[in-house]
């Protein structure tokens, strides 16, 4: 671990404490990752599983041993999560119900996991003088302006048009019945509750908007580290396919469009948003990788180019196939459309650019996935099925 470390405007870094809420998840467990190896700070580890971050756990003799502590606490009902909070000098939260397939058949959990459960969060941190960093989504903006234009409209190509930005872009989202929107609606709120405490009781805030962040220990694979019946993010769902030897299921024909971010470049950017609070209070930030952008279509040829590659095993005559999104996910789906982060903000403030191209980030997470789960799959599809 380094020592001497500086901020950005060149004074010494203290060590601190951190509460991290969530820490058990994809992006929880590469921020631990990120802590552990590369500063001093401490780890309060907030989640209801640990199985992302049981390598920074055990054994004890791990360098970071004494500056890690796993709290398996469910932040709906444990009164010990104020004491955790009054402990720490920052508080992350990251706890969330953020997969697609839930937010039009499991509207109340979702809703009650992005909101409800997030304002003990947000009060204690508020009555206790802590500072907060909160996860929200890109899918905030939810869908772009320019795709209210008839589709032969040349203002569609205008970036005023659809480029996404912190400061000026509306949320817009489809109507109630479409439950997809109840996610995007439960984060903006909790934005705009934390926004109010930083304005009328000096909460110290930062608002994370991630932009498709993917790579290694992202969801679940069906069937192995989870349900079988599970629908997990587009990366996951795209790896289980091309791990399983199936074809690729395009939504909708595949048309929406993403700007996908290695998740490595992105906790740069959160740890810098922790060692620069003078520069990130105050501020909501898009982070991702405009450069990376791709239809949903695209992003599977990618993914199965590149799997032959990291794998050795030819593709499929059919590597995909189309599916309606009533079929995939059931009543009340709806899209965003396109996403592209506007970065000035974070630019300005945090000097943060991403660096990873979309081939090289798609490389080094298929490699990850067929190592951590080829043999599995083989062993799970050679069982004799039960008569
Ligand atoms: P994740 O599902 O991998 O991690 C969330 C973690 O929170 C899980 O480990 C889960 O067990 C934990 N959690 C949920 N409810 C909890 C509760 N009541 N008590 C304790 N722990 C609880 O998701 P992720 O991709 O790491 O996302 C983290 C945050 O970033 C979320 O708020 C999500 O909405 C936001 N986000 C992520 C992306 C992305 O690209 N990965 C995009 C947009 C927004
Ligand atoms: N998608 C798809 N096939 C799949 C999974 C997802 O075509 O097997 C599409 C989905 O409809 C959406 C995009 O991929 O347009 C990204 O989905 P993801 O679940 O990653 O979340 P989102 O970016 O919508 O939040």
């Amino acid at each position: 671990m380094a020592t001497g470390r500086v901020d950005l405007d060149g004074n010494p870094i203290k060590p601190i404490t951190i509460c991290m809420i969530g820490a058990g998840g994809f992006i929880g467990s590469h921020l631990c990752e990120k802590l552990m190896a590369e500063t001093p700070h401490k780890v309060l580890a907030v989640d209801v599983y640990y199985d992302k971050i049981k390598h920074l756990l055990e054994p004890a003799s791990l360098p970071w041993a004494d500056r890690i502590q796993f709290h398996r606490l469910n932040i709906k009902n444990d009164s010990r999560l104020e004491g955790l909070i009054r402990m720490a000098d920052l508080t992350i939260n990251l706890a969330a119900i953020c997969t697609p397939a839930d937010y039009n058949t499991r509207p109340l959990d979702t809703i009650y996991s992005n909101f409800i459960d997030a304002l003990p969060v947000v009060k204690y941190c508020s009555e206790n003088g802590k500072r907060l960093i909160h996860f929200s989504t890109c899918e905030v903006y939810g869908k772009t302006i320019g795709s209210f234009l008839p589709k032969d409209s040349p203002l569609r190509q205008d970036p005023d048009y659809y480029v996404l930005k912190e400061d000026a872009s509306p949320c817009i989202f489809g109507p109630i019945e479409k439950q997809r929107w109840s996610y995007a609606c439960a984060k903006q709120l909790i934005e705009r509750l934390i926004y109010a405490e930083g304005a009328e009781n000096g909460l110290e805030f930062t608002i994370v908007r991630p932009f498709n962040w993917i790579g290694p220990r992202m969801d679940f694979i069906p069937g192995i580290d989870g349900p079988s019946e599970g629908v997990p993010r587009v990366l996951a769902c795209f790896s289980n396919n091309l791990l399983r030897r199936e074809p690729l299921k395009l939504v909708d024909g595949g048309q929406s469009q993403r700007t996908f971010v290695y998740i490595k470049d992105a906790i740069e950017a959160v740890l810098l948003m922790i060692e620069n609070p003078a520069r990130a209070n105050g501020h909501i930030f898009n982070v991702g990788n405009p450069n990376n952008e791709v239809t949903v279509r695209q992003l599977a040829e990618m993914m199965t180019q590149v799997y032959e590659k990291v794998s050795g095993e030819p593709s499929l005559e059919t590597p995909t196939v189309d599916v309606s999104s009533k079929e995939f996910y059931g009543e009340g789906y709806d899209d965003s459309d396109k996403r592209i982060p506007d970065m000035t903000i974070i630019n300005r403030q945090l000097g943060w650019n991403p660096k990873t191209s979309l081939w090289d980030l798609l490389e080094s997470t298929l490699t990850y996935q067929h190592r951590t789960y080829a043999e599995a799959i083989k062993k799970a599809t050679s069982k004799p099925v039960a008569s």
